[in-house]
């Protein structure tokens, strides 16, 4: 009537609850998550493209290091533009993720990423575990 108890090994059911394929309401979830961070950065292109005309300095009027300024703080925006459009790029590669099916997934060695790791950064495309081997 007994079998094989009192072997000291529980069953496994947290390691095959990890590997389990994302399911289709998390995965909405991300996408929803996705979505939201896409719309604030185009919200943010959209202030800085306003704001930030074309900077004309009048030369009679700026001295040479106003202009220097005006030159450097230019360049620090171009370079959180840069920036703002590589998350934009990857937001739309996990966005098309979540519709192939593949979101979540490891890029390197195919395993599924964290969910945790998912939620901080759901535009992650490596494990932990690749990404610390770098
Ligand atoms: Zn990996």
């Amino acid at each position: 009537m007994t079998k094989n108890q009192g072997k000291g090994t529980p069953p496994r059911s947290k390691d095959v609850e990890a590997h389990l394929p994302m399911s289709a309401a998390i995965m909405e979830q991300f996408r929803q998550q996705l979505l939201e961070m896409k719309a604030d950065l185009q919200a943010q292109v959209r202030l800085d493209q306003q704001a930030q005309k074309p900077v004309e300095l009048d030369q009679a009027r700026v001295g040479r290091l106003s202009r220097m300024d005006a030159l450097q703080g230019q360049q620090m925006l171009q370079e959180v533009a840069r920036r703002r459009q590589a998350k934009l790029q990857g937001i739309d590669g996990a966005l098309r993720r979540t519709e192939s099916g593949d979101f979540g997934e490891c890029f390197v060695c195919g395993n599924p990423i964290d969910p945790r790791r998912l939620a901080v950064d759901p535009t992650s495309t490596r494990c932990i575990g690749c990404v610390d081997s770098e």
